[in-house]
């Protein structure tokens, strides 16, 4: 089975307005604070052989915004963590950027260090939309910071981008897509505009400020940048991703194929040996507890084997491919399929041989789907 780390960098240099992550505001002597505190934590589970000696496949740094940090804190950190549980010959190592906080030359030093995958947050192309959710990125900062990652020798770029913003039009979102697709990216991430409690966004809509999302349009966005990106020769291989052939990302389907994962930092969540376990979503909390040798665990839930069946199931059902039965147990099996045959009738999923997918309608309410099942 696969294995993952994910590290979270809790700080952004501004907050997006729809943004629900735990994070704040990058302050320098915070970040210093956080960087000898995730040491800590990475020393105390690699005391504890928390990964029983498993080499990680993944490591990925997520965020919050990874390169708000020190490029050197970065690779200072990614030498702990091999040094500390050692990472697989081939494994993928990604860091989340935004276009504003990398350089050239910090580029090639996380290149040189062992980044093989780096993922910008594009979002949208039309500036004025990125400024109604509070995001100032230039496209001339983009551009270059592609360039000086392809000339750094990322062969492995992500753009993310978001759909169902505040006044975006299905043009705008087209002219988005184009302009994604013109930087010749290896794998897109397109995500529907979600609104989150107590996010900045929700309570713009709630004074009026800005117009309520708009569903249908969000579902025609949706099937255009399927259609579009499917033209342009990548695969659909999950609800939100898009790759070009082999560029899958091999962290996020660690997630989707029930592999396991150690999550470091406030608020990472983790999966490991049928357990899952939270981190404390506070920076100071957590500094508290990993300073006094313990670990900031706050959540555990160990799961029954019925339990990991119906997860593997919700979260296979993200991937595009669907997910087998096999292997089900039969008072699970049982326990499915007056379930999943009405889901059939109501034509959400499909039921082929051993395998169960979603079908298009169904990936618009693959999160009901996944209440029905769980
Ligand atoms: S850059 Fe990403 S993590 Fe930071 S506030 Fe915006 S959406 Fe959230």
């Amino acid at each position: 089975m696969a294995l993952g780390i994910y590290i979270h960098v809790p700080f952004c240099r501004t907050r997006c307005s729809f943004c629900a992550f735990y994070l704040r505001i990058h302050r320098e002597d915070w970040a210093e604070a956080y960087v000898e505190a995730l040491t800590r934590e990475i020393r105390l589970h690699a005391a504890q052989s928390s990964l029983r000696g498993r080499l990680p496949d993944t490591l990925y740094f997520g965020g919050g915004t990874p390169t708000t940090l020190h490029v050197g804190q970065l690779v200072e950190i990614l030498a702990l963590v091999r040094d500390s549980f050692g990472l697989a010959r081939q494994a993928e190592v990604t860091v989340e950027a935004h276009p504003d906080s990398v350089t050239e030359e910090g580029l090639q030093t996380l290149r040189g260090a062992g980044f093989n995958r780096i993922s910008f947050g594009l979002q949208s192309a039309d500036e004025n939309e990125l400024l109604q959710v509070g995001r100032k990125t230039e496209r001339a900062s983009v551009d270059l910071a592609i360039a000086h990652a392809r000339a750094a020798g990322f062969t492995n770029l992500n753009l993310d981008l978001i759909y169902g913003l505040p006044g975006q039009t299905l043009a705008s979102w087209h002219e988005t897509l184009a302009q994604a697709l013109a930087l010749a990216p290896d794998h897109l991430s397109c995500y529907a505009l979600t609104v989150e409690e107590k996010t900045h966004l929700q309570v713009s809509l709630h004074r009026g400020d800005l117009p309520e999302p708009d569903q249908d349009r969000q579902n025609d966005m949706e099937d255009q940048a399927a259609l579009r990106l499917a033209e342009a020769g990548f695969d659909r291989y999950e609800i939100s991703n898009y790759s070009r052939p082999g560029f899958a990302c091999r962290h996020n389907l660690l997630y989707w194929q029930g592999g396991e994962y150690l999550g470091l930092g406030p608020s990472a969540q983790s999966y490991l040996n049928g357990c899952r376990f939270g981190n404390v979503e506070d920076l100071t909390a957590y500094q508290a507890e990993v300073s006094a040798g313990r670990l900031a665990t706050v959540q555990t839930e160990q799961l029954s084997p019925a339990q990991r069946q119906r997860e593997a199931l919700v979260f296979g059902l993200r991937l595009i491919e669907g997910v087998s039965l096999n292997g089900t147990s039969e008072g699970a099996a049982d326990q499915w399929e007056q379930k999943l045959q009405r889901l059939e009738r109501e034509g959400l999923i499909e039921l082929k041989a051993d395998r169960v997918r979603l079908t298009a309608l169904g990936r618009r309410f693959a999160d009901q789907v996944a209440v029905e099942l769980l």
